[in-house]
C-alpha cells in the first residue's frame, strides 16, 4: 500500500518530469532535412536515421532537370534546419525556390569536395566518345576542357556563384552534374551529409558517423562488385546507348562509354543531327542494344532502335530512385541495378 508520503514524492516526481518534458521532447524532435532528389533522399535517411525528417522534393521515377517546384516545397524548405543539394547546377530551378521561402539553415552541396567532369556547352555530345572525331580538328574543345580543369579548385568553392550566373540563362553549369554514378563519389556525398547533421545534432553526432561508417562499408563493397561486373564484359561490348548523357562518371570510373542523343540535361531536345549521328555510331559500331531511362520520355531511344535494330536493353535509373517496389528503391540497389541490367546485356 502506498504511504501518504510515497504519494507525495511521486506526485512530486512526475511534476518534475512534466516540467523537463519539453526539454526532452525539443532535443529528440528529428531534425527537418529537405533533399533535393530521391537519390540525397536515401542518403539522408540512412545517415541519419530516427534522427531526422526527410522531405525530398523530385520523389522516385522524377526528372530533377525539368522539375517545378510547389508552395508546398517553398514551405518544407522554409521549416528546414538542411536542406542538402546536390550541386554544380543539377537543381536549375533552387535559387528561386529558396527566394520564394525564409529559408536561413544550413545548406549542403554534396558534390563539394568531388572532381567535377568538366564539358563544353553541349553541342558536341557524342564526339568525345568518337575516336576518329578525337583525333580530328576538336583541339579547341579539349583546350576549353583543360582549362575548366585547371580552374576546378577556385570553381569549387563557387558553387553559388555558378547557380546565380545559371539562373537567369537557364544554361548549364561547366560541369556535369551526375556525380552521384560513381560510387567513389557517393562517398564524398556521404560525409558531406554526415557532417551535416553532425552540426546540427551534435548529441545524435556519434550515431551518425557510426551509420555513414556502416554505410560507406557497403558502398566500398558495391564498388569492388561493379568493377568485376564490368570487368568480365569483353572490351568491345562497353559501349552504352542511353536517353541521356547521365552516366559519364560512372563510364569514366568503371570503364564503359555511354553515349545518349540528348545532352547532360533532359531540358534540351535532341537534335535531328545528334539522332542521325547517335544512328550511325550504333550502326558503324555494331551496337546492339539501346537503354531506357526511368525519368522522361523512352520514344526517342524506341525510335532509335527501330531505325537500326537494335534491342531495348532494359532500363537504367540515372537521376531518380524507383518507387519501394521497384528495382532501384535505394542508391545502393540503383547502382547494383543499372551494374547488372548492362551487364545481363552486354554480355548476352
Ligand atoms: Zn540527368
Amino acid at each position: 500500500m502506498p504511504t501518504r508520503r510515497a504519494l507525495l514524492i511521486s506526485a512530486t516526481a512526475l511534476l518534475a518530469m512534466s516540467l523537463a518534458a519539453p526539454a526532452i521532447a525539443q532535443s529528440d524532435r528529428p531534425t527537418p532535412v529537405v533533399a533535393t532528389f530521391s537519390i540525397l533522399g536515401d542518403m539522408v535517411k540512412r545517415i541519419g536515421g530516427e534522427h531526422i525528417a526527410v522531405t525530398t522534393l523530385v520523389g522516385p521515377n522524377g526528372d530533377a532537370h525539368v522539375y517545378q517546384p510547389t508552395p508546398a516545397d517553398a514551405r518544407a524548405v522554409s521549416e528546414a534546419t538542411i536542406l542538402v543539394v546536390n550541386g554544380l547546377q543539377f537543381e536549375g530551378w533552387l535559387d528561386r525556390l529558396i527566394d520564394a521561402s525564409d529559408f536561413d539553415g544550413m545548406r549542403v552541396v554534396a558534390t563539394e569536395g568531388i572532381e567535377p567532369i568538366a564539358f563544353d556547352d553541349g553541342h558536341d555530345h557524342g564526339d568525345n566518345l568518337d575516336v576518329h572525331a578525337e583525333k580530328t580538328g576538336h583541339d579547341h574543345d579539349h583546350d576549353e576542357r583543360a582549362e575548366a580543369a585547371a580552374h576546378d579548385h577556385d570553381d569549387e568553392h563557387d558553387d553559388k556563384a555558378h547557380a546565380e550566373a545559371g539562373r537567369d540563362h537557364h544554361d548549364h553549369g561547366a560541369f556535369d552534374p551526375h556525380a552521384w554514378q560513381s560510387l567513389g563519389n557517393a562517398v564524398a556525398y556521404v560525409d558531406n551529409i554526415t557532417a551535416a547533421l553532425a552540426q546540427a545534432d551534435p548529441a545524435n553526432a556519434a550515431e551518425f558517423y557510426q551509420n555513414r561508417a556502416a554505410y560507406v562499408a557497403e558502398i566500398e563493397a558495391l564498388d569492388a562488385e561493379v568493377r568485376e561486373i564490368v570487368a568480365a564484359l569483353p572490351a568491345e561490348r562497353r559501349i552504352v546507348v542511353t536517353s541521356h548523357d547521365a552516366f559519364q562518371y560512372f563510364g569514366g570510373e568503371y570503364g564503359l562509354t555511354f553515349i545518349a542523343p540528348q545532352g547532360l540535361s533532359t531540358e534540351s531536345e535532341a537534335s535531328a543531327k545528334d539522332v542521325a549521328r547517335l544512328i550511325q555510331q550504333i550502326r558503324e559500331r555494331g551496337i546492339r542494344a539501346v537503354f531506357i531511362e526511368n525519368i522522361g520520355d523512352a520514344r526517342l531511344l524506341e525510335q532509335i532502335a527501330n531505325e537500326t535494330g537494335a534491342t531495348i536493353g532494359g532500363t537504367l535509373y540515372p537521376d531518380a530512385l524507383s518507387g519501394p517496389d521497384g528495382p532501384a528503391p535505394t542508391y545502393l540497389d540503383m547502382m547494383r541495378h543499372n551494374a547488372m541490367t548492362l551487364a545481363q546485356t552486354l554480355a548476352s
